[in-house]
Formats: C-alpha cells, structure tokens, sequence
C-alpha cells in the first residue's frame, strides 16, 4: 500500500500525520527544515528558547484544545495576558480598554478621538456606508483618530501595504465585536464583563515554546509507525490522469528522490506547489499563483539580562523605530530562559522577500534592534548577551483586495485532482492561527479515511476565536 504523503511539519501537516498515523495509514512527511513545528516551531540557542514571535494557544475548538491537552498534559500552561501598544513613548492597553486610552492620550487628543467617533456615528446613520476595506471598517467602528493611533501605523508595518487595500472581512475577523460606544460603556458599568471578544486575560502555552506540543506530535507519529523526512524540500508534483503520483523531493545537498503515494496533503506554499505541476498548469493558473504575495518575517532574537518589561508582547506604533513588536518568552513561560535573571526575546520585523531588511546581515539587523530598543528606552545595548537573526519568507499570506479571485482560479485547477488537498495558513492562503491550521490537517485526514469534509470551510465563520473557555491547566507564574 503507497504511503499518504504529508508536505510540512508545521501544525497543519503534524496533525494530518498524526490523525492517518493513528488509525495506522502509512504516513511520509516531507519537511523542508531541520525541524519541525514550522512557524510554531521553538529555536534552542545557549539554553534559551525562542518561537517565531509570540505564540500564543488560544481556541474555540475543543477538540483542538484537547489535542493540546492530552499530548502536553501538565506542561500545559496556562499564562495570563498582558500585551500593551506602544505609541509616542506611552503604553496603552491592548485590547483597547478606552478609558486608559482616553486618558493616557492627554485631553486634547481624548477629545478629538470622541469628536471623530461621534462624526463617523453621525454620517453612518445618516448615510451608512459598507465598509469595502481596513481602514473603512476600523474608521466606522471606532472613528478616524483612533484609527489613526491604535491601527494605521501598526497593521501597515505588519502587511506592508496602505490599510485601503486590506479587505474589511480580515478586520471583522480580528476585531469583531468591539465598538468604542460598548466598550466605554462596559469600561464604566460592566467592568467585569467579558462578552466583547477581544477582551481576553489568559492563554494557554507550552512549557518550553509552542514547539515543545509539535515535538509531542512527531513523537506520537513515529511511535505510530509514520516517517518524518526532516531536510527535504518538495520541488515537484507529478500528476497523470486526475491524479496525482508522486513529489519529488530535493534535499540539503541537492539530490533528488521520488516518492509514490495513494493522496498528497500539503501544507507547504499553494503558490509554489502549483507552479512544481508536472505537466505544468494553463497559464492563467500560473499567473494567479504568482500574482499572490506572502509577507516576510524577520526575528531577531536576542538574549538579555534581566526581565525589561512586563508583557507576552508589546505592539509598537511608534512611527520612530521599523521593529513592528516585541516578544518576551520569559512571560510565557519561565522555563523559556537559559536561567533566572535572562530573558529571551524577539524584536520583529515584517518586509517583503528582497527589500531592505530582508537583505541586511545579521549583524546589522541586530545592532539595528539594539539602537531601536534603546530608543523606546526599553532596554541598553549592554543588557544583550547573544543574538542571532531568523528569516521566515512566507510568514503571512497577504489578503490584499483582489486577491479571492486568484485563489479562486488556483481551487478551481486543484479541484481537478482528487487525491491533492491543501492544508494550513500557507498551503491554502488563507490567514489560519495554529488551531485552524490543525483542524484543517485533522479533517483532509479524516478525507482520506474516507469522510467528506470541506477543508476551505475551516475559519470562515469571521470570529476571532479569543473568548472560549478553556478547561483548568497549571499557572504559569
Ligand atoms: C510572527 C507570527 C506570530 C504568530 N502568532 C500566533 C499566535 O499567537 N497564535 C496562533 O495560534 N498562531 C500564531 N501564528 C500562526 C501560526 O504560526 C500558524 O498558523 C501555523 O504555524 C500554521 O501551520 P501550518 O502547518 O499551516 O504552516 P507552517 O507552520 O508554515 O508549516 C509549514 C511547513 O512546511 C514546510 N515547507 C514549506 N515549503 C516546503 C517544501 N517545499 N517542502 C517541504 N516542506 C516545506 C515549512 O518549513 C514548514 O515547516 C503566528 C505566526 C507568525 C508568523
């Protein structure tokens, strides 16, 4: 019987794995890196762990959370939630609680935040307008000015592109649900009101990095009899008859190898998949597949004396510095540090593949996270111990208007192929956090087994999926 073929071991392409794996379907994973946890995966370096930024495990799946559970057990934490933006050297809760931003801001500013939102209230009963980008939804729920401070700076910095060109459906997904008129009036008279989806004060977390759960993982899939190939790159995809054959694999010094398999589950880029179609698809389906853009993420990791501020992660607005936010491991788990008075962390910067941050050295990337972080005088150069860069080009897939159409020409040609399904945030473009990219990896499985689930169906219900409870777990702190 010819093995299932799983590309990637991040969350997705792990819990395919591991749901064919265990109801013993012979199982290959081909993974590109040394590692496995993909995005979610954890980097060792001198005892101190760091993820590819902040990571935190929340869901509303309670399967998922389960999953988590029973693989993690007592190394399950959970973590209570500080996060804080930081705008013109002040902090301001996030999410948003109004009167600390009102009052934070001074009054003159206060005063045009509530003007610009009672305007906005004003024109949309008058002539409500449906909000076609970003910056329209944000603009019609909070005003102008708070659009301006709290969500311009920041979310351009993350896409790289103006907030006009960012469909609204992202930020109804992200920010449901939280209209400054609620929220002042929980703020004043429901202070411990939890309805409003954004508002959440814990997660939950691996002990040692959201890659110690995939380390789990892959352990269960080869105690189950699955192979995970670490190092080996999928460059091809053979198809023949409405079927796919086989991948062609490409490893770290360039020997080729071709493995058969019954269906191919693949977590890896669709844009780059599609293009490694042997024979190779119409034209018009390759120019969508290049026409779709994936944002870049570069962590520099830095290990620091100390504990410099209080939060899981600061969001940086300030126009002053490029570094877009901060991750601080140590207030995730304290067993993510090389020892009691470090701190692990990562400053983040988001480009695209080639441009002037992408192509910095090392060095340079460090020192420049070094002087940025003196600047917000959260920390002097000096504290830093060690530091060392990691580079993600396919971090975020980019939801830029337009861009349902090009995916729809790459369904439409993938749908041809019965046993070819695409998983997870890259895999099927699609702006998935861990939980999503497992359920679509569980239900492509469960395709296989012989069930009839839609996949794409995975994380279009547009909720952020931040206020579901979650069973007891061990504190953190
Ligand atoms: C900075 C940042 C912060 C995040 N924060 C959170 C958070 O707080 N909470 C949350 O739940 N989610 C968060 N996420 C999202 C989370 O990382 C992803 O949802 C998750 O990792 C997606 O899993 P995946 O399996 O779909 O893809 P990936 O994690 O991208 O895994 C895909 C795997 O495929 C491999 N691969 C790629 N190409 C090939 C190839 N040609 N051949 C073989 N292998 C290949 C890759 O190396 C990778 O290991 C964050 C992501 C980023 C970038």
């Amino acid at each position: 019987m010819q093995p299932v073929i799983v590309i990637g071991a991040g969350p997705s392409g792990l819990a395919a794995a591991y749901e064919l794996a265990t109801h013993s379907v012979p199982v290959v994973v081909v993974e590109l890196l040394d590692q496995v946890g993909g995005l979610s995966r954890t980097i060792r370096k001198n005892g101190a762990r760091f993820d590819v930024g902040p990571h935190r495990f929340f869901t509303k799946n309670m399967e998922v959370h389960q999953l988590w559970s029973d693989l993690l057990k007592e190394d399950l934490l959970s973590v209570p939630r500080l996060t804080r933006i930081y705008y013109k050297s002040k902090f301001f809760y996030y999410p948003i609680s109004p009167m600390n931003a009102l009052f934070g801001m001074g009054p003159l500013s206060a005063a045009n935040v509530i003007a610009s939102y009672m305007a906005v209230r004003i024109r949309q009963k008058l002539s409500p307008r449906e909000p076609v980008n970003f910056e329209d939804w944000v603009v019609n729920q909070f005003g102008r000015q708070l659009f301006e401070i709290f969500f311009k700076t920041y979310t351009e910095k993350v896409w790289g592109i103006p907030c006009t060109q960012i469909g609204a459906d992202w930020a109804g997904q992200r920010i449901k649900g939280l209209s400054l008129w609620t929220a002042v009036v929980d703020a004043v008279f429901k202070p411990k009101n939890k309805s409003i989806k954004t508002l959440v004060d814990e997660f939950v977390f691996p002990r040692l990095g959201a890659g110690m759960f995939y380390e789990q993982m892959a352990k269960a899939i080869e105690g189950n009899g699955g192979k995970i190939l670490l190092g080996r790159e999928a460059v091809n995809f053979r198809h023949e008859g409405g079927k796919v054959r086989s991948v062609i694999v490409k490893d770290s010094n360039g020997a080729t190898e071709e493995i058969e398999g019954s269906a191919f589950l693949v977590s890896s880029p669709l844009t780059d998949g599609i293009q490694g179609f042997n024979p190779v698809p119409p034209n018009e389906v390759l120019e969508a597949a290049r026409g779709l853009r994936y944002r870049a993420h570069v962590g520099v990791d830095i290990d620091v004396e100390g504990n410099p501020f209080p939060d899981n992660w600061i969001y940086v607005h300030a126009r002053e510095v490029v570094l877009a936010r901060i991750a601080n491991y140590r207030n995730f788990s304290k067993d993510m540090a090389s020892n009691s008075s470090t701190s692990p962390l990562t400053v983040e910067y988001f480009c695209f593949k080639g441009d002037s941050i992408w192509k910095q050295s090392d060095e340079a990337l460090i020192e420049l996270a070094k002087v940025e972080l003196q600047r917000m005088k959260v920390l002097k150069p000096e504290q830093v111990q060690f530091g060392f860069v990691v580079r993600n080009e396919k971090a975020y897939p980019v939801i830029e208007l337009g861009y349902e159409k090009k995916m729809d020409m790459l369904k439409k040609y993938i749908a041809t192929f019965d046993n070819f399904q695409p998983i997870g945030r890259c895999g099927m473009f699609k702006y998935n956090n861990q939980d999503h990219a497992i359920a679509t990896g569980l239900l492509a499985a469960r395709n296989v087994l012989g069930g009839n689930f839609d996949v794409w169906s995975v994380n279009i219900d547009a909720e952020y999926h931040e206020s579901g409870e979650v069973p007891p777990t061990k504190q953190s702190h």
